[in-house]
């Protein structure tokens, strides 16, 4: 395993979609990238500053047909 940085408890990440476990950040030569601390083949962002942003819009558990124009709260 590679060093893997905590996300903090405080900080609202969502799991992975592929197996549900909580995203840690890896720093590498290029930044920092959130990923999947199970398997790196499930999604990670692209290296550089800690986007848990983009981590969470991928890990999306509804997908809205690609419809991301029009955020909705699910409720
Ligand atoms: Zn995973």
């Amino acid at each position: 395993m590679g060093n893997f940085i905590e996300i903090q408890k405080n900080i609202d990440c969502e799991p992975c979609k592929e197996c549900g476990a909580r995203p840690v950040i890896e720093q590498t030569k290029g930044g920092f990238m959130v990923r999947c601390p199970q398997n790196k083949s499930h999604y990670k962002t692209k290296p550089g500053l800690v986007n848990i942003e983009d981590w969470n819009i991928k890990n999306k558990a509804l997908p809205p047909l690609g419809n991301n124009q029009n955020p909705q709260k699910a409720s």
